[in-house]
């Protein structure tokens, strides 16, 4: 086979396994076998139906023109209002560029600040798109580690630890995929005052800012902006209304930021989809309907979140941490690897599809080889089926003594 002359900056991209996993349960199902998928990223609700009518309404309205680059005004000033609403947070519409869906605002905002030279920190494990929308600005990823047994916190201390010669920014995502780790508020004014003191941005990525469980609430940085100049804060109508598939997202920062985001934006996809804006601009403005359907959504979340955890960590070499918020359990499979003679997470999980059916995602695709990520956002009952065929699968080869 020739190689066609690719540019080095795509040649180099590593492709995304959470999307792989995807393809290789639905190939194996699509072949007739009963296959229990614990790899989805994304709700399996049907966006609120108050939300799909405001889209349907927008193409019978004949709304399907070009909007502002930046997003109609209407939305940009509901996503500021969000944000004082529900932090206090000092946001006007020039603080808020609307996007197609948080990976472009993650992504735009990478675009707009970053370059070659520059080191940028990332938590590990991380949002497997983070390095590579780093690396394509030129820039270099450092990876701080954090720790199951610590419940995978991210900390001002462990960032003390990094060493970085030319730090320009901080990546953290919370609730985090895939751990469901959440920052604390006290935690995240320590590291935004280690991304003052450094003059590197922090960009917060908040993308399941409505989930999360036992009563915990949400520590946003937007509430941050006027104590701290370089805060970005992206999020998503994606996860919390359940709009995957509209694409439609937004990012906050200072109003410099914003313009050049548009900017950029202009010459590349310019607007987020019209529908997808009216849509959204209803879910987040009749404010009493969108509560009720995140808080449905989120119960069924909690529930599944106790059946999710407590399978994993009955079964014997498994561990696993309660996570905080999103709807992942990532956990610590490696003590079963020598018994499966697999290496590593992706052989582990190739396995594991084979044998018990059951598809998850390689915890390698985001930076912890030793672990894989479980998703409950599926109903019980099919996670119940999963970890009961991941525990028989676990089980079947066991040493003799131990059953
Ligand atoms: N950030 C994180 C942490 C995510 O998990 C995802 C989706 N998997 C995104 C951003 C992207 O969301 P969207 O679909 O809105 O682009």
């Amino acid at each position: 086979m020739t190689h066609l002359p690719l540019s080095r900056r795509v040649a180099s991209l590593a492709p995304s396994s959470t999307t792989a996993a995807a393809r290789k349960a639905k190939a194996l199902a699509a072949s007739g076998v009963d296959v229990v998928d614990l790899s989805i990223g994304e709700p399996d609700f049907a966006t609120p139906d108050f939300v799909r009518r405001a889209g349907i309404r927008a193409i019978e309205e004949g709304r399907t023109r070009y909007t502002d680059v930046a997003g109609e005004p209407a939305l940009r000033d509901a996503i500021a209002e969000k944000y004082r609403r529900e932090q206090g947070a000092e946001t006007a519409r020039e603080n808020v560029i609307v996007t197609a869906g948080a990976k472009q605002a993650v992504f735009n905002v990478c675009q707009a600040l970053f370059e070659e030279g520059d080191e940028i920190a990332l938590f590990s494990p991380y949002w497997v798109s983070f390095p590579e929308m780093v690396r394509l600005t030129g820039a270099r990823p450092v990876f701080v580690p954090t720790q199951l047994e610590g419940g995978w916190r991210a900390t001002a201390s462990a960032l003390r630890q990094a060493e970085t010669a030319s730090l320009r920014g901080l990546i953290v995502n919370s609730p985090n995929n895939p751990t469901g780790s959440a920052v604390s508020g006290p935690a995240l004014s320590a590291i935004a005052d280690w991304c003052a003191e450094r003059d590197a941005w922090l960009i917060y990525d908040e993308t399941y800012d409505r989930f999360l469980y036992d009563g915990q609430t949400h520590a946003s940085a937007a509430a941050l902006r006027g104590r701290h100049e370089r805060v970005v804060v992206t999020g998503a109508a994606s996860k919390t209304f359940a709009m995957t598939g509209w694409r439609l997202g937004w990012a906050v920062g200072p109003p410099e930021l914003v313009t050049a985001m548009a900017s950029y934006q202009s010459h590349t996809t310019s607007n987020a989809s019209s529908i997808s804006q009216a849509a959204a601009l209803e879910a987040l403005t009749d404010l009493e309907r969108s509560a009720a359907s995140v808080a449905e959504m989120l119960s069924h979340y909690a529930r599944r979140r106790r059946v999710m955890v407590e399978g994993l960590s009955a079964i014997p070499g498994v561990r696993c941490a309660l996570p905080d918020g999103a709807f992942y359990a990532f956990a610590d499979v490696s003590a079963l690897y020598p018994r499966k003679r697999v290496a590593g997470s992706a052989a582990f999980c190739d396995k594991l599809l084979a044998e018990a059916h059951v598809a998850a995602v390689p915890g390698d695709a985001f930076g912890d080889d030793a672990c894989v990520r479980f998703s409950f956002a599926t109903r019980s009952e099919r996670i119940r089926e999963g970890i009961a065929r991941f525990g028989a699968w676990a089980d079947a080869d066991a040493p003799a003594l131990r059953r």
